[in-house]
């Protein structure tokens, strides 16, 4: 397809589905991965960091050929060298691969990973739906107990009852290989009976996708799937027994949960459990999903691994999950509030205040400075508006006496301080803010 002639007003907008994060935006996103990373490692994982490209058949043969997220929604390209990448549009693949590439299997199992970051899809841009997209993502590898199906919904709750909102966790098992085999063949002979009373989109996927079927929005369909039967209903002894140990160990967690019979999830690679996270409006109906995941125990070998490597993992969408936080909710430990608003009057002054700035961060005083601008009263209205509560000028005077004036901005009161006090009263003004 030829690209479009654009504009330079075009040009300067950031792309279509991508935006930018600065100010509150900027700090939620790092106050949610923080919060998540050291809720994460409370519970044993540490991290880990895998490239924002990777092989195209990674996601391909993984995610699945005939997944929305394969089909339609990869950011791909072509190197210089005629390498096919692409840039990753969820998490999991990228680990796994890592796992394999780094001979993971012989540390002692299972490894447990946390990781964030961006991740692509070319999708339809609306509210909450992004294409550059963040998420927060869990993964437990080389181990088939349920428990740690279990450890992986504790964990990813526990991070997303941090946003102070009802969650519900939506849960159900698609059995392993042999169950979801005879699960599709029973499923399409249901299908296949009501052919004609579901919709056209749904009718082309019976063919690439059958399951996609179950968890269809659209409402001719959704009518049809009231009867279909489940998997659930149609699990073997070990895959039942994995799915009652799991709901067993919700149950001790204390963590609530539903078992939704249509949840299948978009990608091809789940067995066993699967789950979505599901916040509650403030009239108690489920309004959307925060994160996911399941237990992908055959991935690997889709992938072109020689063995099935057993594996359970999430995804947590950080742009809607701290969306949906109240504000101030996620703010970084690192953040700095100012305590004091920095002053000086001159620019021939501006060389002369750098000792005092060092001084100041050296003792990690917070210090907003405004360099050159020369008008006090201004620059105290600034101080206001910004509501730092204390303002340090420095003036000719004060140049040549090696000191500054404190002025606390609400009484107005003014104090003479020499550089060799400055520290000890700075932190003892500091200290009456706290
Ligand atoms: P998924 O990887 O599709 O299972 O998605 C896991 C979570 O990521 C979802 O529950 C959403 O919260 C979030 N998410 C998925 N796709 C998008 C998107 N295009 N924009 C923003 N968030 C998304």
């Amino acid at each position: 397809m030829s690209e479009q002639k654009k504009t330079d007003k075009d040009i300067l907008q950031s792309p279509k589905g991508m935006r930018d994060f600065f100010d509150d935006s900027f700090y939620a996103k790092q106050g949610f991965i923080h919060t998540a990373e050291n809720i994460a490692e409370y519970y044993g994982f540490s991290g880990i960091e895998t490239p924002i490209l990777e092989h195209t058949e990674i996601f391909a043969k993984g995610v699945g050929e005939n997944t929305d997220i394969v089909e339609k929604e990869m950011y791909s390209l072509e190197t210089r060298g005629g390498d096919r990448l692409t840039l990753r549009p969820e998490g999991t693949a990228g680990v796994m691969r890592s796992y394999i590439e780094h001979g993971m299997g012989s540390q002692p199992q299972p490894v447990m990973y946390h990781y964030s970051g961006p991740f692509f899809r070319h999708d339809k841009p609306q509210k909450g739906r992004y294409r550059q997209l963040y998420q927060f993502g869990l993964e437990i590898i080389g181990s088939q107990k349920p428990e740690y199906d279990v450890l992986i919904i504790q964990t990813g709750y526990r991070i997303l009852k941090e946003t102070g909102k009802d969650i519900v966790v939506k849960i159900n098992s698609l059995g392993d290989s042999e169950v979801r085999k005879n699960y599709l063949e029973k499923l399409i002979d249901y299908y296949k009976k009501y052919e004609n009373e579901i919709s056209n989109k749904d009718r082309g996927r019976l063919e690439t996708n059958p399951l996609r079927v179950l968890d269809s929005k659209e409402p001719e369909t959704k009518k049809v799937n009231q009867n279909a039967p489940t998997c659930v209903g149609n699990l073997n002894e070990s895959s039942k027994q994995h799915f009652d140990t799991v709901l067993a160990g919700l149950d001790q967690a204390g963590i609530r949960y539903e078992i939704d019979h249509t949840l299948v999830r978009g990608l091809d690679y789940y067995s066993h459990t699967v789950f979505e996270f599901v916040v509650y409006d403030d009239n108690g109906n489920p309004s959307h999903a925060l994160g996911g995941g399941g237990r992908y125990d055959g991935l690997a070998k889709t992938m072109g691994h020689n063995k099935d490597i057993p594996a359970v993992g999430l995804g947590l969408g950080i742009d809607r999950t701290i969306e949906t936080a109240l504000p101030e909710t996620f703010i970084p430990e690192y953040k700095k509030t100012p305590d004091f608003y920095f002053i000086q009057l001159g620019d021939e002054l501006s060389v002369a205040s750098f000792p005092l700035r060092e001084l100041l961060c050296a003792y990690n005083i917070p210090v907003r400075f405004a360099q050159g601008k020369n008008n006090l009263g201004t620059q105290l209205g600034i101080a206001e508006s910004l509501e730092i509560p204390y303002a340090l000028i420095f003036g000719e005077n004060e140049a040549k006496t090696q000191s500054v004036i404190v002025r606390t901005m609400k009484t107005r009161e003014q104090e003479t301080v020499s550089f060799d006090n400055i520290i000890t009263y700075c932190q003892s003004l500091k200290k009456g803010v706290e």
